[in-house]
């Protein structure tokens, strides 16, 4: 028997949705059947299901209000308007409750069975469990791009994760009430959160067809994507050592910069004229530019070390003391 049946715990199960009215019902009723069945073997003890609507125009809102009025255990979280899954996605982190908290599209793709298996990966003692849709029923624009963007993602983070961008996932509380997603950073969720020391693994899971309504990724996302890529892997890199990179660009100039000014310099006491040379201007930008680098990378290192740091991210854990039983 796991160590971890017979503990009171939470789940909670986040779903943002935009425009899905025609799966929402029938995504609740799986959802109950399912949860009911992990609580009966007594994985958990209680559990809230968080609909996300990030400004939906269709009927979707009035599904969940109907489901709402009779269960209340569903919570719904109205965005003002549409701003993105993945902000719907942190704001739903900051409000959920549950000591596990598993994320899931609305539109029936990710299948309610697979709740079990991610508690019993989790309880395995992995902090992030992603699904990987390892039979993807999406037409190949979407399925070959992704697989590209999981290649390089996978590449450059050192992340060894078939399915980033996967939207089935759970995650342990301190993992969702210690990263920040915005823009289209869902996609490097797991990233964000191996960059704080948690740990994550990966299940293969079932996938359906779209049968309702229509994806609201098209085309665009990739090259959007592509512009969280380089923001991650830099904010990867050099988040606490920004001195790394400016430092190492400033340097390369101001080296140049030198190189080129003492060449100059060094005809210029020959009885050469160069007042009128432009490697001149070259020289002295490169020695001005690699010098504000510098001190850009020296101010960004002063503004991290100054930012209060969460603590509570970086301890796995607490031995001895009264708290260790
Ligand atoms: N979604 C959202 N806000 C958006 C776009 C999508 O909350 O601006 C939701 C959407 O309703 C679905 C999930 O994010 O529940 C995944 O979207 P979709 O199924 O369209 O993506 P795909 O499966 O095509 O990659
Ligand atoms: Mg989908």
């Amino acid at each position: 028997m796991n160590k971890n049946q017979n503990k009171q715990r939470k789940l909670s199960v986040v779903v943002p949705f935009y425009n899905e009215e025609a799966s929402l019902v029938l995504l609740y009723s799986k959802l109950i059947d399912n949860i009911e069945l992990v609580m009966k073997e007594k994985y958990i003890s209680d559990y809230e299901i968080l609909f996300v609507n990030d400004g939906s125009t269709d009927f979707s809102e009035e599904k969940i209000i109907k489901i709402v009025k009779q269960d209340n255990r569903v919570v719904l979280l109205n965005m003002r308007r549409n701003f993105g899954k993945s902000r719907a996605l942190q704001i739903a982190f900051e409000y959920a409750q549950g000591d596990i908290v598993i994320t899931m599209d609305a539109d029936l793709q990710d299948d309610p069975c697979e709740i079990k298996r991610f508690i019993e990966k989790i309880d395995e003692g992995y902090d992030l469990v992603s699904g990987w849709k390892v039979n993807r029923h999406d037409p190949l624009v979407k399925t070959l791009p992704s697989k590209i963007f999981n290649f390089i993602t996978s590449k450059f983070s050192g992340i060894r994760l078939h399915d980033f961008n996967c939207g089935f996932k759970a995650y342990r509380k301190e993992v969702v009430k210690n990263i920040h997603v915005y823009g289209e950073f869902h996609r490097y969720i797991p990233i964000l959160a191996a960059r704080n020391g948690f740990k994550i693994a990966e299940i293969a899971v079932k996938h359906h067809e779209r049968k309702y309504g229509v994806s609201k990724f098209g085309g665009e996302r990739y090259l959007r994507g592509l512009f969280d890529a380089f923001s991650v892997l830099f904010l990867l890199k050099f988040y606490y050592r920004p001195m790394y990179f400016f430092g190492k660009i400033g340097l390369l100039l101001f080296g140049l910069g030198f190189v080129i000014c003492s060449y100059l310099s060094f005809i210029w006491f020959l009885g050469e004229s160069i007042g009128h040379r432009p490697l001149l201007i070259l020289g002295v930008l490169f020695i001005l530019v690699g010098l504000q680098s510098i001190s850009f990378g020296l101010l960004a290192n002063i503004i991290i070390d100054k930012q209060d740091q969460n603590e509570a991210v970086c301890v796995k854990s607490v031995v001895g003391g009264k708290d260790d039983l």
